[in-house]
């Protein structure tokens, strides 16, 4: 077992911290106010190589593993965790293409995606549903080789930005996940309305819009995943995503920490650093011990599916436990600053509000404990014997 990174990793981490410093820290509090779209921030991403990370490098992306991509988004994420959900998103809207799609779309939308400045979405959830991902009503009716879409996608990361959006529709909602299947959809198409940014608790800076798709006819050669297999689709590309959550969520809260060491140090309370009190030692000592935990956990859910090995649940569980660190460390940093924490004028009341995100998107922290409890309950071998007899 070998804990430490690479040469080229440790480069890799250097790059992405100075993007971090250079480009993202210094607008991060404009973008949070503004909820402007940071497209030069993204822009300047791509012209490093640092957006589409998990493009083949058969295809002219990085064609990086899961463990070097979360090096990555750690450090964009530190600087601000909205502006790294914007230029992560490519690599959500990709994802079901890279595990899903066939040579001539990998060749076709992965290769622009590198080579022009692309960006690509990613749609199943709807007003009506986000964790249900069977319960989907968007339509795909069938017409000869091609299909007609019809419906409404919600909370769009982009989508009022993008060039394509990976779209799931289901073909009857009876079948639930028998009938979802997945479609690359070209934002241009007719019928392809795109809504407006819809205003958020945090991460302001990433754009958020519905998708409407009026008899939107979809191509031979956009058709993903046919019924049936969308479903499996949404839930292989979760499960590549969802380690990256976890290093957002380490990002975010290794900044949280960081402020908040430097605030314990400096604010004086009754003649002494608050720093110089057990109460506050303890909270950065959880701080520190429980953003370490989230790293290694969410590293092996990345290090897993970079052996190609099922990763669905060691990504749940990197991304339940990062999520709630995220959560919890910057509430106590909040706490450590006391009044000025609730303040705009310092990072940590912006991060407290961004944090909060990872414990719903790509799966809610709910869904993350079903996941992980079926494991547990069903599937889990005890080392021990069993009281009395095993239950078959
Ligand atoms: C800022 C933002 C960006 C997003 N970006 C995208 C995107 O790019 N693409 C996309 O497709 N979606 C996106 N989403 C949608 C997101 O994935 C959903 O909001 C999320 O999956 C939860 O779905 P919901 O909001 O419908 O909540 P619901 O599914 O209605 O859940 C409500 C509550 O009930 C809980 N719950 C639900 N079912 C169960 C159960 N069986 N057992 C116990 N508890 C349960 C949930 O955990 C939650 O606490 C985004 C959301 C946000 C807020």
């Amino acid at each position: 077992m070998d804990f430490l990174l690479s040469e080229e990793q440790k480069a890799l981490q250097k790059k992405a911290r100075e993007f971090a410093i250079r480009e993202v820290l210094p607008v991060a509090r404009k973008y949070d106010e503004s909820e402007e779209f940071p497209l030069p921030v993204i822009k300047k991403a791509w012209e490093e190589n640092l957006l589409n990370l998990g493009i083949p490098k058969q295809y002219g992306g990085p064609g990086f593993g899961l463990v070097n991509s979360c090096i990555v988004v750690e450090e964009i994420s530190s600087a601000c965790p909205g502006i790294a959900t914007s230029i992560f998103d490519n690599n959500l809207g990709a994802e079901p293409i890279v595990i899903g799609g066939n040579e001539e779309q990998k060749q076709r939308i992965l290769s622009e995606l590198v080579n022009e400045f692309k960006l690509i979405a990613f749609a199943t959830s709807e007003p009506t549903m986000g964790s249900d991902v069977a319960g989907m009503k968007c339509k795909a009716e069938k017409d000869g080789d091609e299909y007609i879409l019809n419906g409404n996608k919600f909370w769009i990361t982009n989508g009022g930005y993008a060039d394509y959006i990976t779209v799931f529709a289901t073909v009857d909602p009876e079948k639930k996940h028998k009938g979802i299947a997945a479609f690359i959809v070209d934002t241009k198409y007719e019928g392809v309305k795109l809504g407006k940014h819809i205003p958020k608790l945090g991460q302001r800076s990433s754009n958020t819009v519905s998708i409407g798709l009026k008899d939107v006819r979809i191509p031979k050669e956009n058709v993903l995943a046919k019924p049936g297999r969308g479903f499996v689709l949404g839930m292989q590309t979760f499960a590549h995503t969802r380690p990256a959550i976890g290093a957002f969520a380490v990002g975010c809260a290794r900044s949280a920490m960081e402020y908040s060491i430097d605030y314990a140090q400096k604010r004086e309370t009754f003649g002494r650093p608050i720093g110089n009190y057990q109460v506050i030692q303890e909270k950065i000592a959880n701080m520190y011990k429980d953003i370490e935990a989230a790293r290694l956990l969410t590293y092996k859910a990345a290090w897993e599916a970079d052996q190609g090995m099922d990763n669905n649940l060691s990504s749940a569980i990197a991304k339940a436990f990062a999520s709630d660190v995220a959560m919890n460390v910057t509430t106590e940093a909040v706490q450590i600053f006391g009044g000025y924490g609730y303040l705009r004028t310092y990072p940590v009341e912006k991060l407290f509000r961004d944090a909060k995100l990872y414990q719903i998107y790509e799966g809610t922290s709910e869904i993350q404990r079903i996941v992980i409890s079926r494991f547990v309950m069903k599937r889990y071998e005890h080392a021990m014997p069993y009281l009395g007899k095993k239950r078959t």
